[in-house]
């Protein structure tokens, strides 16, 4: 029996797996290597975290980000340079190289309880039986279309984890639904990808109407001074529906 599985090659799983393996726990540990990060976040993205709080964890502590720059010759600072997607993408593969090389890329397609442990199935049709399995599975997979758009054909609708390419939706007209993180640094992407014809305010109730003015505000700074940009939040996502390239914008508007 494997004494310890996990499920999920991302900095979580790679670290679980870094720090096991210093133990001499025995482990085998499945995914594809920092998958969320090079497939289901836009290009060009920057971290929020700085570049100090962006280290994967490891017991030894040798491989940080900065000694993973330093050795590719890319600038960092503990604070004060953003840190790239596809720098902290390539750091998280070095340290799978490094600290974790026996990552299997595979899919865990089941996991089922099985007297005293476990009983694990592999998309390459393996099953084995596993005393203790740990999840470190992310969030990519959990993505939520509200139910009243979730009927719309794919071509229409999408969730930010789909857009690890923003310059696929140049030329079409795009509604950002959401006030996050992830809708602001799309909105700056597609802008810069020619990709966003506008957004629009409209009317919101008076909390919504804040969310709207902060979006605003940090839109303006994403985009600069000289873009349009207005900013479309939605009453009740039942009365509106995203909008195909060139119709109008606002169909079912109460
Ligand atoms: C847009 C965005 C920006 C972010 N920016 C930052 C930031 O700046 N700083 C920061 O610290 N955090 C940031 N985060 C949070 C970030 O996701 C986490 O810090 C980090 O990626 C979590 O690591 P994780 O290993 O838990 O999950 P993930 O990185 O999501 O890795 C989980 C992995 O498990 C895999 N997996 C799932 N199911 C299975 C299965 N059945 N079999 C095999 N593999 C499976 C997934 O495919 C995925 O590759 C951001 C998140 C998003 C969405």
């Amino acid at each position: 029996m494997t004494n310890t599985v996990i499920i999920g090659a991302g900095p979580y799983g790679l670290s679980v797996a870094a720090h096991l393996r210093q133990k001499g726990i025995p482990f085998r540990i499945f995914g594809r290597p920092m998958d969320s990060w090079t497939s289901h976040m836009p290009k060009g993205m920057l971290l929020k975290s700085d570049g100090f709080a962006s280290n994967i964890s490891d017991p030894t502590s040798d491989y940080t980000l900065g000694q993973f720059c330093a050795e590719k010759g890319i600038s960092y600072r503990d604070a004060g340079i953003p840190v790239s997607r596809e720098t902290f993408a390539s750091y998280g593969l070095a340290f799978k190289d490094r600290k974790v090389p026996e990552l299997e890329d595979k899919a865990v397609t089941a996991v089922e309880p099985d007297l005293d442990g476990f009983m694990v199935g592999l998309d390459t049709g393996e099953t084995f039986r596993a005393r203790q399995v740990i999840l470190a599975i992310g969030v990519t997979h959990f993505g939520y279309v509200p139910e009243a758009l979730a009927s719309l054909p794919a071509d229409f609708v999408s969730h930010s984890a789909e857009h690890s390419d923003v310059t696929r939706l140049r030329g079409r007209k795009v509604v950002i639904l959401g006030a996050g993180s992830s809708a602001l640094d799309l909105a700056g992407l597609m802008h810069e990808a020619g990709a966003i014809d506008r957004t629009k305010a409209t009317e919101v109730p008076q909390q919504e109407r804040q969310a709207a003015s902060v979006v605003g505000s940090a839109a303006s700074a994403t985009l600069g001074s000289g873009a349009r940009m207005e900013v479309i939040l939605f009453r009740k996502l039942s009365q509106h529906i995203l909008l195909p390239a060139g119709k109008p914008a606002d169909r079912g508007r109460s």
